[in-house]
């Protein structure tokens, strides 16, 4: 096969998505109620979420099927391309084979519909008439009011009002599938009304938002709360984009000897990886994971593993996570999906135990990776996705020293139209390199809660 692009047949969508549970080399250490300290259980979670996910969260089952409801959805973009980054491997004169699996061709733009559809769905087969959420930059807000809009039911999300104020196009994007969108912090909820009476100019911060959408989903019956990434449930939806991953390998017959991915939470990442990871985990193969995050906001590489809640309010369940601390507010770098001061309980342990890498960047060096990528494929990638680039033409750059043909495959998570302006400030020169502050990440892992 010598083509760019390799489609799979609509017939070849996966059946079902992969849980890497089954498979888990180490413990898995459980998650934990804040105040009791003793591990959650389905009863601590029902308020918030339905029943099937919650299951989904614990499941020890291998496969879990896809519902023929989802799948359908799916069929509206997916199975998404791999495509053979040639233009790439001439432009940097590398021996190295890229392959990047095209995650940017659904509507909303990202992976994130992936994880969206199926929530929407689970909740809508046990009678939820509304789902809260919160959403930064807005990519996960869009995923889930797409999703929401085909289940036929309502999207309230709460949008930092920094955001709001400043990516106006995602706000539309979101309204125009129907999902109704609040500046947050708002005079609507009690979390809103106190942080706006100790700062009514507050411009929020995904900590607030997501306080302010739990409790919504808390104090109403009809309604629950959904989340984007961390989640096992969110990445377990996402491993559909692995398996296509591996039937397309299969048709070019390479294999990858490396994986790359940007994490945020670490749901696109875990979803392309978790796959070819049943392979290290199974069958010996000895393929390389690489998880790459922002300079600014390095919770594998410079965080800890320990217990720390979700959320900045202090509102969720304890996970056992790669953390910077939960106080911690990471600078104003563009990739606004990767400003999450945690990682993955999966992703986590995954990491501490050896099996996957990390490495992290500042911005300038993602973004130059970025315009290299746009100018020789075209695509212009979103500024998380540019991690993942920059990761990947770094490896490919190594392989011309070394005079190796690896085998490259990395995740393209989204595409960057909604992100003009980052780029406008990167091509003006006015984009800053954020050193990761090292007391204020000292200050927030001395707030660690005291657990495990
Ligand atoms: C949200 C987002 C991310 C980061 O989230 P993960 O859960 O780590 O995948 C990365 N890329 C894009 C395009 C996103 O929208």
């Amino acid at each position: 096969m010598d083509g760019n692009k390799f489609i799979l047949d609509e017939a070849k969508l996966p059946k079902a998505w992969y849980n890497i549970i089954a498979d888990f080399p180490v413990p898995l250490p459980p998650v934990l109620h804040p105040a009791t300290l003793q591990p959650v259980g389905p009863d601590d979670l029902a308020p918030l979420f339905p029943m099937a996910l919650i299951c989904q969260e614990v499941s020890t089952e291998r496969y879990i099927p896809i519902p023929e409801e989802v799948r359908a959805v799916y069929r509206l973009w997916r199975p998404t391309p791999l495509v053979r980054a040639r233009r790439l491997e001439q432009d940097l004169d590398t021996p190295a084979h890229i392959y990047y699996k095209n995650e940017s061709v659904s509507p909303p733009g990202s992976h994130k519909p992936n994880t969206a559809v199926a929530q929407a769905y689970y909740n809508k087969a046990e009678g939820v008439r509304r789902i809260t959420t919160e959403t930064g930059a807005g990519q996960w807000g869009s995923a889930l009011a797409m999703a929401c809009n085909f289940f036929g039911i309502e999207c309230k999300v709460y949008m930092v009002k920094i955001s709001y104020q400043q990516k106006p196009y995602r706000r539309s994007l979101m309204q125009l599938w129907g999902a109704s969108v609040t500046p947050s912090p708002s005079p609507e909820t009690a979390a809103g009304r106190k942080i706006l009476a100790q700062n009514p100019d507050s411009l929020g911060s995904l900590g607030i938002a997501i306080s302010e959408a739990v409790e919504v989903a808390a104090t109403n019956t009809d309604t629950k709360y959904s989340l984007g990434s961390v989640l096992n449930h969110v990445l377990l939806h996402q491993t559909v984009i692995g398996e296509e991953a591996l039937l397309q390998m299969e048709m070019v017959g390479e294999e990858p000897d490396v994986v790359i991915g940007c994490v945020g939470g670490g749901s696109n990442f875990a979803g392309l990886a978790f796959p070819f990871l049943r392979g290290v985990l199974c069958e010996g193969a000895k393929t390389r994971f690489v998880a790459v995050e922002p300079k600014a906001c390095p919770s594998i590489t410079k965080g800890v593993y320990a217990y720390d809640f979700g959320d900045t309010a202090e509102t969720t369940p304890l996970l056992k996570m790669h953390t910077l601390g939960h106080s911690f507010v990471p600078a104003g770098i563009h990739a606004g999906g990767l400003r999450y001061h945690g990682m993955a309980p999966l992703v986590s342990a995954l990491a501490q135990a050896g099996y996957i890498e990390a490495v992290a960047y500042h911005q300038n060096a993602v973004f130059q990776a970025a315009v290299q990528f746009a100018r020789s494929e075209g695509i212009v990638p979103a500024p998380e996705t540019a991690h993942a680039v920059r990761a990947a033409i770094d490896e490919a750059l190594r392989c011309k020293e070394s005079g190796e043909a690896k085998v490259i495959l990395f995740n393209f998570s989204g595409h960057g139209h909604f992100d003009l302006a980052a780029y406008d400030a990167y091509l003006s020169g006015a984009l800053q390199d954020y050193e990761y502050p090292e007391s204020e990440v000292a200050k927030a892992l001395a707030g660690l809660p005291r657990a495990g």
